[in-house]
């Protein structure tokens, strides 16, 4: 069995159509294949329509959060997509991306880069918009190569002259909203030091006794005394381990199922989630 329990669609800054991805993820081998975009669930239907036989659909969403300064993110896995708390939340921090979006053209238009919020919203064609759309246009603009290009201090990292933040929740309050909806959560990408300040294993503990499930440890973010360490971590505070491309379409170049997760992970994640249950292909339209 192999499950690949992090990807990216143009729900948000993903290259694949919800469409594009179930069929690539069919082509690439999994049996089961998660789709968690950014704040958003709206990829569901589209996924849902077209998911081939043979492949499960594990309906999910990457949460932004912030904790003492950091950033970082959860992956929730079968919640209920209803369930009105998280999706108040939810709508928040996605809704709070359309300005912060503008703030970052603003800033890169006061840098003489003419990118404009028409361009950035083309790019992301109606998706939870991101850094990696903004990105896009300054490939396009020329202004750097190619998009991880464009995650330094002199554009778009954390703190970066061009960044500028977005309401993200506390995870200790995701953790329970999510718990609340019926879902499972997993900290994504938790030491992915390339990405900016990583939180303290102290609040991986604290996460972890707030009924945090699991920690992606299998990452192309991770180098193997990383993946180590944090293997030691999770057996130390009862976490279960996650491996997963985090696919990203043509804006990364990571292959889906690149890194997968053990089946009896997966098994444990879905005898613990209530919220919804995991969707079998049923051939696709
Ligand atoms: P945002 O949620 O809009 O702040 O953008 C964060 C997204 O940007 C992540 O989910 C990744 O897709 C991408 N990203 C973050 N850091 C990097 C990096 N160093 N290189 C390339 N992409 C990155
Ligand atoms: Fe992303
Ligand atoms: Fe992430
Ligand atoms: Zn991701």
């Amino acid at each position: 069995m192999r499950i690949d329990l992090h990807c990216h669609s143009t729900a948000s800054d993903g290259t694949d159509t919800p469409g594009e991805l179930v069929r690539n993820a069919a082509a690439a081998g999994l049996d089961v294949v998660a789709l968690t975009d950014h704040d958003t669930t709206r990829g569901y239907g589209e996924a849902v329509a077209a998911l081939p036989e043979g492949l499960t659909l594990v309906t999910g969403a990457e949460l932004s959060c912030r904790v003492d300064g950091v950033s970082l993110h959860l992956l929730a896995y079968l919640f209920d997509p209803e369930e009105p708390a998280l999706l108040a939340e939810r709508e928040l921090v996605r809704d709070d991306r359309v300005p912060r979006a503008q703030g970052m053209v603003a800033r890169l238009n006061a840098l003489g880069v003419p990118v404009t919020w028409e361009q950035v919203e083309r790019i992301a064609a109606g998706g939870s918009v991101g850094r990696p759309h903004v990105a896009s246009a300054l490939v396009e603009l020329g202004v750097v190569p190619t998009v991880n290009d464009a995650f330094t201090e002199q554009w778009l990292a954390d703190g970066g002259r061009a960044y500028a933040p977005k309401h993200e929740t506390d995870p200790f309050e995701a953790i329970r909203l999510v718990k609340d909806a019926g879902g499972v959560t997993v900290f994504a990408h938790p030491a992915a030091a390339k990405r900016g300040r990583t939180v303290p294993e102290a609040t991986i503990a604290k996460m972890a006794a707030a009924g945090l499930d699991g920690i992606e440890v299998d990452h192309m973010d991770h180098d193997a005394d990383t993946r180590t360490r944090l293997r030691g971590l999770a057996r130390d505070l009862g976490l279960l381990v996650t491996g997963s491309s985090d696919y990203h379409g043509s804006r990364k170049t990571v292959a889906l199922g690149e890194y997968t997760t053990d089946p009896e992970v997966y098994g444990e994640i879905i005898r613990r989630a209530t919220g919804a249950f995991p969707v079998p292909g049923t051939g696709g339209a």
